[in-house]
């Protein structure tokens, strides 16, 4: 074990779906950290350039990979350039999600709610299908780490949809982290409560619009930068956390304590 616990020097990292928002800022964190990375998302060229600010800021190899998480041949193409790229991989971020449009439960159309799991769900398995047997050939375990949300852990009114879509990451999680810890693989997922980005933004104007539902009221009374979520990412990532598996850990300024 490392003298510092915290470093993730020499590592190779994935992180999916990372375009903006908290994907970003992790990205940034996790190769400030140490690691090799390569990121991905729908914005090739933006992400290119987003990769090339990246590796010059942290002096580390920095890439960009398209990917559609809906697609399987695209997310088993990515996890092979991946791999290939960094000659491993130990890091996994599986962070693409939407929130789907806001709508009372029995308003929602079926093809929104198939559209927000085969993002938000189907999007982390397939991610996680093809991450698992990368980490396993190179038997040197890993660490696996899902976006969930507060909404993964209790009920939110007008997008039910986007919430079961969380608590099927959380489940998703917890049964790959059982499944893997014989092989020091560790799974978890982060759970933020409200965080200032585009998401964020979307689905408060969709709630407004169909229901005067105010947001949740966050203990430390405001909502969080991106960057805050990045620390208990690269914990997570790094030897810090080496008995840490098959938790949702709370980013939340107490939203569930509350
Ligand atoms: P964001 O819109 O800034 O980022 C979402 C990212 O998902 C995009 O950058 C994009 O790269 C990726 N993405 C979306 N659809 C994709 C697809 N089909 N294929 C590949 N990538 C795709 O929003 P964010 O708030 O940073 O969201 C990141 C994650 O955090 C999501 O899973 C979201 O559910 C979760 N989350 C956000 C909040 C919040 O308040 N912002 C709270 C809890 C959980």
């Amino acid at each position: 074990m490392s003298d510092n616990l915290f470093t993730l020097l020499g590592r190779k990292a994935l992180v999916v779906g990372c375009d903006s928002g908290i994907g970003l800022a992790c990205a940034r964190a996790i190769a400030a950290a140490g690691a090799s990375l390569v990121m991905s998302g729908l914005e090739k060229e933006r992400g290119e350039a987003l990769a090339r600010e990246i590796a010059s800021d942290s002096g580390q190899s920095v890439h960009y990979r398209a990917v559609d998480v809906r697609d399987e041949a695209s997310v088993e193409a990515l996890v092979a350039a991946a791999t290939g790229i960094m000659d491993g991989l130990d890091i996994a971020m599986n962070n693409a999600g939407i929130p789907g449009p806001a709508a009372a439960i029995q308003d929602l159309a079926a093809r929104d709610f198939d559209n927000l799991f085969a993002i938000n769900v189907r999007g982390a398995w397939l991610s996680m299908k093809y991450e698992i047997p990368a980490m396993l050939a190179a038997g040197q375990g890993g660490s696996i780490i899902n976006l969930a949300s507060t909404a993964a852990l209790s009920g939110l009114a007008y997008v039910g949809a986007y919430s079961a879509s969380k608590h099927a990451v959380a489940g998703l999680t917890k049964s790959a982290a059982i499944e893997l810890a014989p092989h020091n693989i560790r799974v978890n997922a982060i759970a933020p409560g409200p965080v200032q980005t585009d998401l964020l933004h979307n689905m408060r104007a969709g709630r407004s619009q169909v229901s005067d539902v105010r947001p949740a009221s966050v203990p430390m009374g405001r909502v969080a930068q991106p960057e805050e979520m990045a620390g208990t990412v690269v914990w997570l990532a790094s030897q810090a956390a080496s008995f840490v598996t098959g938790s949702i850990i709370s980013v939340d300024g107490g939203v569930i304590a509350a």
